[in-house]
């Protein structure tokens, strides 16, 4: 049974690199917010409503966590098996649903508006997970994983490559940005938007990280950023003010459970252990200084002596 540290420093946190020292709260400990899910995913921040929302996916709902009081309740269920949530920059909810296989926009009266349900009269896969970018553009991924068995999702037929896509939700236009990625999953864009990270979730014989230069609309100059190595698995991630990447992180071996901290050289520069894979992670509190774990079954958070990029 995980016990949170009774004692600071909390040895979770763990320095790589001695640039990570200063990342590092020596009074602030791994808390678990929640357990009780069966998958855990896509946790979003709503500094208005001090609450975080994050998805449970086999459970077929999305939860919400109360920074106030603490109390966890059902946000939306079923909520079409939604996986990556997050903000656009009039801070409207937007959701990822493998169920529905499509990308939805939750308006502040509580309906919900359709933005990309296919490409080219094709069915999308089940959308995975989804970045706004500060000019309004929605970027999202599209692997098979929602629709490959019932648990979830419900199995279907793909009926279009894994692609990474760009929508503009004004005009309503829906282009492709990467085609045809082996499992592309999480995105994040870096502090000043010139790279686009996406997880490779099926490319061997690792998963890795790709990095794209944003030009204009589109992107150029594939590279490898991280090669994840035997066992890593690297799902979601997002950014910090300096340009770090936060990347849920686990399975197999229980030692890579949790949050891996890469700098914007590539270099693995800290660690947070959790009891629990790490899928989806995402910044929050006022000031943006809070780490937010979706892991596996549980929900887990930890202070940090950095922010998180606005409207990550
Ligand atoms: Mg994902």
């Amino acid at each position: 049974m995980w016990q949170p540290a009774e004692r600071y420093p909390d040895p979770a946190i763990e320095a790589l690199d001695a640039s990570f020292e200063r990342y590092r709260l020596f009074n602030a400990a791994v808390e678990r917010l929640y357990t009780g899910c069966r998958w855990s995913e896509g946790p979003v921040w709503f500094g208005d409503a001090r609450h975080l929302l994050w998805s449970d996916i086999p459970n077929n709902r999305i939860l919400k966590w109360d920074e106030e009081t603490g109390a966890v309740a059902p946000y939306r269920a079923p909520s079409g098996y939604a996986n990556g949530n997050t903000r656009d920059r009039r801070g409207r909810l937007v959701t990822c649903e493998h169920g529905g296989r499509r990308v939805t926009r939750t308006e502040p009266d509580g309906s919900l508006t359709v933005l990309a349900e296919s490409f080219d009269g094709k069915r999308l896969n089940s959308p995975n997970d989804v970045v706004v970018k500060s000019d309004g553009s929605i970027w999202f991924s599209d692997p098979v994983f929602g629709i490959a068995g019932h648990y979830e999702g419900e199995r279907a037929e793909s009926e279009l490559p894994q692609h990474v896509y760009r929508l503009d939700p004004d005009a309503g236009t829906l282009e492709i940005v990467v085609e045809d990625l082996r499992g592309p999953n999480g995105l994040c864009f870096s502090p000043d938007e010139s790279v686009l990270y996406i997880v490779e979730s099926r490319a061997a014989p690792h998963r890795r990280i790709l990095a794209y230069d944003v030009v204009g609309r589109g992107l150029s100059n594939q590279r490898v950023f991280i090669d994840a190595g035997p066992g890593g698995t690297p799902d979601g991630l997002r950014c910090d003010v300096d340009g770090n990447l936060w990347c849920g992180w686990g399975m197999g071996r229980d030692e890579l459970d949790g949050v891996m901290v890469f700098n914007a050289g590539g270099r693995a520069i800290g660690r947070v252990r959790l009891p629990e894979r790490c899928a989806n992670l995402c910044f929050g509190g006022k000031a943006r200084n809070r780490l937010f774990m979706a892991a596996s079954r549980s929900l887990y958070a930890l202070y940090i002596n950095t922010q998180g990029v606005v409207g990550g």
